[in-house]
């Protein structure tokens, strides 16, 4: 595989002069505080080693990245029978509009859009109480990464409720529909919590290793899902992980990968690595503006695609 760590240390120097690029999220407090000059990359290969570099083991709010964490647990809850509440097809909308909703009877687009990841938090609460769902998603990340260490940013989560009417406003009319069952502050309890997970590259990179590798977590050798799953959760990031812009980093990038608006982006190349970046300028699309170049570099230089 060549030399992976002269690889992430090349296009990490390459691109530090560029940082500060983008716009860091700003729509909460918390994240507007972050330093535009933060840069990390964590690549995990599937014979069990990490190449780390630069700002890779600094906690940062994973955001949407939660959506793949939290699908991956309700298709282990309820199996096919999630694909009645939310569909598998690409957007091509902002990864908060309201607009397709109305035109599909609630039933949101795919999962990793807002109201998909709500209807799915939806189903993952399923008879629990919030706080018992929180922290089943919690121990799923922990058993993911094999890492008792990682937790909620509760600044992260307050604040996200606090300035929260979008997906208030989503939840409400998924509810009209009855695509949502639980109350909206249940559920959206749930989903902002999730989404303020704090993890570093490095525990990202070890929790989607198992998507590289047909469905079972190298390190610690845990079946997480089987080979057919993985590589269904891997289609549907490489169609829907980066909302409006996936068909661009389809494009330039050619491997599935699930981005957040704290600037973290997780990617997976079946059957070799995955990679998790962080750098919190966003481009137009909400996805992290260096983090998507530095994917882009290190897959071509590593010969790395779904495409051949
Ligand atoms: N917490 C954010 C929201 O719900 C997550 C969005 C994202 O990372 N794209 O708006």
């Amino acid at each position: 595989m060549g030399n992976l760590q002269q690889l992430i240390d090349d296009v990490h120097g390459e691109l530090r002069e560029r940082l500060g690029e983008g716009k860091i999220a700003d729509y909460i407090p918390q994240l507007a505080k972050i330093s535009p000059n933060k840069f990390g990359i964590s690549l995990a290969t599937t014979d069990g080693k990490i190449y780390n570099v630069g700002d890779s083991s600094e906690t940062f709010s994973i955001q949407s990245i939660s959506k793949l964490f939290t699908l991956t647990l309700a298709l282990g809850k309820v199996g096919d029978g999630l694909w009645s509440r939310v569909g598998r097809e690409p957007s091509g909308t902002r990864f908060n509009s309201i607009v397709q909703l109305e035109h599909e009877m609630g039933r949101p687009r795919n999962p990793f859009v807002n109201a998909g990841a709500i209807a799915v938090t939806d189903v993952i609460l399923g008879e629990y109480q919030p706080k018992e769902a929180i922290a089943e998603i919690v121990r799923f990340v922990q058993y993911l990464a094999n890492d008792s260490s990682i937790i909620i940013d509760k600044n992260v989560a307050n604040s996200e409720i606090e300035h929260g009417d979008r997906n208030f406003a989503l939840a409400h009319f998924m509810r009209s529909f009855g695509v949502i069952k639980h109350s909206v502050d249940e559920v959206l309890g749930v989903y902002f919590h999730q989404c303020a997970l704090a993890m570093s590259c490095e525990q990202l990179a070890k929790s989607g290793l198992f998507l590289a590798a047909s469905g079972k977590n190298p390190i610690n050798g845990y079946n997480v899902v089987s080979s057919l799953r993985a590589k269904r959760i891997n289609s549907l990031m490489l169609t829907s992980g980066h909302y409006n812009g996936s068909g661009d980093f389809a494009f330039r990038v050619g491997l599935p990968a699930k981005s957040g608006v704290g600037g973290g982006i997780l990617a997976v190349v079946p059957k070799t690595a995955s990679i998790a970046v962080f750098s919190p300028g966003l481009d137009n699309n909400g996805n992290s503006l260096i983090g998507t170049i530095a994917l882009e570099i290190i897959a071509q230089r590593a010969g790395w695609s779904v495409f051949g």
